[in-house]
């Protein structure tokens, strides 16, 4: 694995150090609990948790719980588990910016002393045509010039509940010509008579991010502030407050690209939708790019850190090719997942020369890498199930699977030759007769001879039903369409195979670890399953297969 990468965050840190600007290298992982973390997410935690490993420094969890409207506990709890799970840890340093909404309130109350903050009773609209455009400066509010009494006492009459949402708003006073619209007069506090998670009903005012977030940086005393490019031209606004307030530290902000992915949408709205619409069957469907759904998909967070690792960190935005992605996954679960065999869509043999009532232990070895991982017992008689794909009556040239006539290997066991056909009054073939050859046990023949195929298969009596859910792209469209996702959303993304079987041992196995069903990926069993009916999702195929 690739050595974490330079960039020009570590680097501007490394220097930062070595002028001995700070002691201590203090980030923040600061998301918005509306909605669960995807792998955009993953991007941020892997870089703000791993510069804090690399040099002396700790990282916060810093709920941005300003929100209340969206933000629920289920939220909160869902990030704590993602950031573990993907192998973080705050230790004690979980925080809240609603642990700061009375200094927050303070300090406003301070800028409309200091001249610098007022009570606008426009629309939302009226603020919104007045602050002009790129090429036009904004207009100043008629309310504007009120004295610092007159806001001081609507400021806190908006506090104590006797306005209705939206009918005011504390602004800063900055510059409605700035070139930059984020400095003409931006939004501190709204009202919004709605009950927080963790604050109750103590308020009905509540603070923008662009107020509350460097502030709750400066008391956190963080050092580095990192975020995505959008917000760069926030910074002047970001280092506005942090000059005019008395805040007891002086965090700086730096902006780096997100991450984007083809045939993905990372943006929590959309993911809000595709679970409220119907679209996924929930936050945690093995198709949704969010940490839950990739857990329960069965991917390993150490492919994740790795592929966030070698996507490193930029400052310009670019589009990552979700093959990236795949290609992780599919190098850490080559190398730890146990191997076993399933049959998605199951074919009956019958080998005619295998004595009736008699069965027989042939050993599969778990993986063929690591010796460690042992061996196991298959158990081979005379009725079997194979692949219907690795059967054709009327083979292609090419074809090197079983067909009448031809002789194959079954994996571990012997050397078997179709004999016969059976198929049913739709003309369909239901079940094959076949020959083995005793003296090919293990897979080789004594005279020499060879056979181009080895094909996965279980026994018929031991081995076990099972539905295997197989997931390909959510969207079918490469670079899906943010604002109108729906029509890009792949109608096969999801398909079943009811009728699968596995290993006995798999099927009655409760473990969550991925495995490798030989010739067909990685699978892990999903919470779906029941007593009677394991279900396991394809993680991913063996073979990059785009695109579908
Ligand atoms: P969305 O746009 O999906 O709603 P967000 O940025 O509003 O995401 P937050 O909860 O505010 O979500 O994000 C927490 C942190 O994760 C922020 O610092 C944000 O910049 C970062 N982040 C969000 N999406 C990505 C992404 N695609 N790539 C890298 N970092 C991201
Ligand atoms: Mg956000
Ligand atoms: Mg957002």
């Amino acid at each position: 694995a690739a050595e974490v990468g330079r960039d020009f965050i570590r680097d501007i840190i490394q220097a930062d150090l070595d002028q001995g600007k700070y002691k201590e290298i203090v980030t923040r992982f600061p998301p918005e609990p509306n909605g669960y973390l995807h792998i955009g997410h993953a991007k941020s935690i892997a870089l703000n948790f791993g510069v804090a490993q690399e040099f002396p420094g700790r990282c916060h969890l810093r709920f941005d719980d300003t929100n209340p409207v969206k933000e629920e506990q289920e939220y909160i709890d869902s990030i704590q588990a993602d950031v573990r799970w993907l192998g973080f840890d705050w230790g004690k340093n979980l925080f809240f910016a609603s642990d700061y909404f009375d200094r927050l309130y303070e300090w406003a109350e301070k800028l409309i002393r200091d001249g610098l903050a007022y009570v606008d009773d426009q629309t939302q609209e009226e603020i919104r045509t007045s602050r002009g455009t790129l090429t036009e400066p904004g207009k100043n509010s008629p309310f504007r010039e009120r004295s610092v009494e007159e806001n001081l006492d609507l400021f806190r009459r908006m506090k104590a509940g006797e306005f209705p949402n939206g009918a005011r708003v504390l602004r800063a006073k900055i510059d409605m010509a700035a070139g930059n619209i984020n400095l003409r007069d931006p939004v501190l506090y709204r009202i919004l008579h709605a009950h927080h998670p963790r604050t109750g009903n103590a308020w009905c005012i509540y603070p923008s991010y662009d107020y509350a977030h460097g502030q709750s940086d400066a008391i956190e005393g963080i050092t580095h502030s990192i975020c995505t490019l959008e917000f760069e031209d926030h910074r002047p606004l970001y280092d506005w407050f942090i000059e005019k307030l008395p805040v007891p530290s002086q965090p700086h902000q730096y902006e780096f690209a997100r991450l984007n992915l083809t045939y993905t949408l990372l943006s929590k709205r959309v993911l809000t939708q595709l679970v409220r619409d119907g679209h996924v069957a929930g936050w945690d469907d093995p198709r949704m790019p969010t940490m839950a759904g990739m857990r329960r998909r069965g991917v390993p967070p150490a492919a994740l850190r790795e592929f966030v690792k070698r996507i490193g960190v930029a400052k310009a935005n670019s589009v990552v090719d979700v093959g990236m992605l795949e290609f992780c996954i599919r190098e850490e679960l080559n190398r730890t997942a146990q191997r076993r065999m399933a049959v998605l869509k199951p074919l009956k043999v019958v080998i005619e020369n295998y004595p009736e009532g008699q069965t027989e232990e042939l050993e599969a070895i778990n993986h063929p890498d690591d010796p460690s991982a042992g061996t196991r017992k298959i158990t081979f008689g005379r009725e079997l199930y194979i692949e219907q794909d690795d059967f054709m009556e009327n083979p292609p040239k090419k074809f090197f699977r079983l067909s009448p006539g031809n002789e194959v290997r079954l994996r571990y066991a012997y050397f078997v030759k179709c004999t016969g056909v059976i198929k049913n009054d739709k003309g369909e073939v239901v079940e094959l007769r076949c020959t083995y050859d005793p003296a090919t046990k293990g897979g080789n023949a004594p005279d020499g001879r060879k056979v181009k195929a080895t094909m996965h298969w279980l026994p018929a009596a031991a081995s076990k039903p099972a539905e295997i859910r197989i997931y390909n792209q959510l969207f079918a469209n490469p670079s899906p369409d943010a604002s109108n996702f729906a029509t890009d959303l792949n109608p096969n993304s999801l398909e079943i195979l009811a009728d699968a079987r596995v290993e006995a041992s798999v099927a009655e196995s409760n473990s969550t670890e991925p495995m490798q069903f030989e010739r067909q990926g990685y699978f892990v069993r999903d919470k779906d399953s029941t007593p009677g009916k394991p279900v396991f999702s394809r993680t991913i195929g063996l073979r990059d297969t785009f695109a579908k």
